[in-house]
C-alpha cells in the first residue's frame, strides 16, 4: 500500500493517506486520521482500467526490449520471477476494481 501526505477533505488534517491503485490508476485514498475515503466512481474506473490495461499490454514488448538493452544481466535474471508474478498482480488489480 502506498502512502502520501495529503489534506483530508473531511477532517481537514494534513496527514498520511493510504493510496490504493488498480494498475496505474488511482482507485481510492483513505485518510488515516479519520478513515474518510475518496474513490473513483466504480464504472468509470473500470472503463479507464480496461483502456489502460490494453495500453500496458500493447507497449509491454517495447518496454521489455528497452529494459533488456539497458540492464541485460539483471533483465534475464529477473525475468522468470517477473513473469510468475503477473497473474497474481492482475488478480489483485481485478480484486481492487470489483470490490466495490
Ligand atoms: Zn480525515
Amino acid at each position: 500500500m502506498t502512502r502520501a501526505v495529503l489534506t483530508c477533505s473531511a477532517c481537514g488534517v494534513e496527514g498520511e493517506h493510504e493510496l490504493r491503485y488498480a494498475g496505474r490508476l488511482l482507485h481510492s485514498t483513505c485518510c488515516l486520521a479519520c478513515g474518510h475515503e475518496v474513490r473513483h466512481e466504480p464504472h468509470d474506473l473500470r472503463i479507464a482500467y480496461v483502456h489502460d490495461l490494453a495500453h500496458r499490454v500493447a507497449t509491454k514488448p517495447g518496454r521489455l526490449v528497452r529494459r533488456a538493452r539497458r540492464r541485460p544481466a539483471s533483465f534475464w535474471w529477473d525475468l522468470p520471477g517477473a513473469v510468475l508474478r503477473q497473474p497474481r498482480k492482475l488478480a489483485g488489480e481485478l480484486r481492487t476494481l470489483f470490490r466495490d
